[in-house]
């Protein structure tokens, strides 16, 4: 059976350990630290890949050249170098925590991966389109592909074992993104959509499993890791993944990294969750549904991750019981 691997948890819910609670609310979001506090990167990485994480991702979710050059006043070309900057922040906390780990015996997680953290257009768009996909009707997929393709070529060239292609809220955007992927055919991906909490529809109302199984088979082949969902309340994703492995035709491998189950507004920030539902509650589940890359999302901090890793590790115990 494919190996399960534990992804990170919420970058800015962890950050904001290290930098005070002053993250949310800037159109930049946790990139802005990739000019002005390095350090606080290299941190956060290692609190995941010490709470158990075998993929941390680079902090460029909500990266980008024209964000860069709005609100930072940095042109194109150090622009992307930011990117590469990225990469570095997590290798960088890789080494750090192989010299931690190095005469400690029992680690589960003494390789781990860097996943280049590719987030949609409308994350950068600073109006939480990212949640509604609104703007994806008016976006061409050329400006959409010319758009990802210097970010996804930066993350590539500075070696990222993966790419994280998440919070995808619409069809047009997930398909110029496979059809780009197709230009670095030695790449591998999961796609990761951004979902409405009606158990069957991405943010634009969109079939989950219909648009999921298409860029899925229309990939390269192997070039798709996973498909699945991520910042979406816990208790809603169940009913989107348990259609894809049902007829056990052929095993599709899955994504989740839910965030806490609150819900973000751009008035309000981040709003107390209506139902107390916890992520761990639901591991075992999505599990046996095929999720083979789990971790957490907005809200979720290292020891949600570390909770993740002990609830994985008695998974695969049970099946090897
Ligand atoms: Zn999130």
């Amino acid at each position: 059976m494919q190996q399960v691997k534990v992804v990170d948890g919420g970058f800015s819910t962890q950050l904001a350990t290290h930098v005070g609670d002053i993250i949310d609310g800037d159109p930049l979001w946790t990139a802005r630290f990739l000019v002005t506090n390095p350090n606080a990167i290299i941190s956060t990485h290692l609190d995941f890949l010490k709470a158990g994480s075998d993929i941390i991702l680079t902090n460029t979710y909500q990266a980008s050249i024209d964000g860069f050059t709005k609100y930072m006043n940095i042109k194109e070309e150090e622009s992307l170098n930011l990117f590469s900057k990225a990469v570095d922040y997590a290798k960088e906390a890789i080494n750090l925590y192989k010299k931690d780990i190095k005469n400690k015996a029992n680690i589960v997680n003494a390789n781990p991966l860097i996943a280049g953290s590719v987030g949609p257009y409308g994350a950068c768009l600073h109006d939480a389109s990212e949640y509604s996909g609104k703007y994806c009707s008016d976006v061409s997929q050329e400006i959409l592909m010319n758009w990802h393709r210097p970010r996804i070529q930066k993350l590539i060239d500075n070696g990222v074992h993966m790419l994280a292609i998440e919070t995808i809220p619409c069809k047009q955007e997930a398909e110029a993104l496979i059809k780009l992927l197709k230009e670095f055919p030695n790449s591998k991906a999961w796609l990761s959509f951004s979902c409405s909490c009606d158990g069957k529809s991405i943010a634009d109302g969109s079939n989950f499993h219909d648009v999921a199984m298409w860029c899925y088979k229309e990939a390269l082949p192997e070039q798709i890791l996973a498909i699945g969902v991520n910042c979406i309340a816990p208790q809603n994703v169940t009913p989107l993944l348990k259609r894809i492995n049902e007829d056990k035709q052929e095993f599709v491998p899955l994504v989740v990294y839910p965030n806490s189950g609150e819900k973000y507004t751009i008035k309000h920030g981040w709003m107390k969750k209506e139902e107390e539902y916890s992520l761990h509650e639901f591991i075992h589940e999505w599990l046996n549904l095929g999720v083979r890359y789990i971790g957490g999302c907005c809200r979720t901090n290292a020891t949600d991750v570390k909770k993740i890793r002990a609830e994985v590790e008695k998974w695969k115990n049970q099946l090897n019981a």
